[in-house]
């Protein structure tokens, strides 16, 4: 059957004053209804770029797409602005980690979580004010009935938060993309938001994209993982794989550096040294490979001469030239110290 998502050798480039910009460099993957798809990779590594093609929110004037992304067998990159637009709010949404950005600060919240439901259902302004009391009860905002008449600045960080979610999820999309909506949350707020969001893909059956640098929030959300680093994918796998038997160096760093999901918490964490790679300039072979404390155990410079492939079977793979044995060998050691 076909997937209800499936993106394949997704390519994202932008021009800057300073030449192109490769921010996706050929991306594939599935995703069903009902499941939860979490992409992670530090800022910069083309995760966000990525959700925003799907979304077709991408600067037209200055990106070059290229690949294919179908939607229920729709196919969205080469889709009219006006397709699109319909598609957005309906059939796929978003979320944010600033609910400022979604929710205007001019407008009552309820007027508009009321006005989206409108424009895709073309109901009674009756109707679109029940339905967003409706959607406000069941993200967990209390009063919904007199708090539907408050301006965003009335409303908690947590509080717009949800709001944003209630937005979101008023037209019952299938798709919904998920950008570090928690990142700016106290813990607690956060945890809310998490369970939220699962009770409400229970309910609606709904596939969502969780884009995270967090590994932490891969644990709580995900079903399936896909590792970014510099615009491509280097690890995918259900979360089982990635996080207990992650197969590539730049993973077991994001691991190291996160405190350990059910261990002590005062292990010292090792962040990845080295900053992310330039995307105008990439390093060749193996982006990686500059910051990578295993490139010297490769043989012939392949590591910096040479593209790893992505050998992906069964929806598990990575992107690295070591071997099966030496990844045994050199990961169990360094898990050893985690
Ligand atoms: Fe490190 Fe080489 Fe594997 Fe890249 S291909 S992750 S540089 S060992
Ligand atoms: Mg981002």
């Amino acid at each position: 059957s076909t997937p209800f998502l499936s993106v394949s050798d997704l390519r994202v480039h932008f021009s800057t004053e300073d030449g192109i910009v490769k921010a996706v460099d050929g991306l594939s993957f599935d995703l069903e209804k009902g499941k939860t798809l979490g992409i992670v990779g530090e800022s910069g590594s083309g995760k966000s770029v990525t959700n925003l093609a799907i979304l077709g929110l991408h600067n037209r004037e200055r990106t070059t797409l290229d690949g294919e992304i179908l939607l229920d067998g729709q196919e969205l990159l080469t889709a009219s602005e006006r397709t699109l637009e319909k598609l957005r709010g309906n059939k796929m949404s978003m979320i944010f980690q600033d609910a400022l950005a979604s929710l205007s600060p001019y407008h009552k919240v309820g007027v508009q979580i009321a006005e989206t439901y409108r424009k895709h259902t073309g109901c009674s302004k009756k109707e679109a004010r029940a339905r967003a009391i409706e959607m406000l009860r069941r993200v967990g905002i209390p009063q919904p009935d007199t708090r539907v008449d408050d301006y965003p600045h009335q409303f908690s960080g947590g509080m717009r938060q949800r709001a944003m979610i209630a937005m979101a999820l008023v037209c019952d999309p299938e798709l919904l993309i998920a950008d570090e909506p928690t990142t700016a949350l106290d813990v607690t707020v956060q945890a809310q938001i998490m369970d939220l969001l699962k009770d409400l893909q229970q309910e609606f059956g709904t596939a969502i994209i969780f884009i995270t640098h967090d590994l932490g929030v891969i644990a709580d959300i995900a079903d399936d993982v896909l590792v970014m680093y510099g615009g491509r994918c280097v690890e995918r796998g259900t979360k089982k794989q990635v996080l207990s038997t992650p197969d590539h160096p730049y993973t077991l760093g994001l691991l190291n550096s996160m405190p350990s999901l059910d261990g002590p918490v005062d292990v010292p964490l090792s962040p990845i040294p080295g900053s992310p790679p330039s995307l105008l300039n990439p390093p060749s072979g193996c982006r990686f490979h500059p910051r990578c404390s295993f490139a010297e155990k490769v043989a012939d410079g392949l590591c910096s001469a040479e593209r790893p492939a992505l050998e992906v079977a069964e929806g598990r793979g990575s992107a690295c030239h070591l071997t099966p044995d030496q990844k045994r060998e050199l990961f169990a050691d360094i898990a050893g110290t985690r």
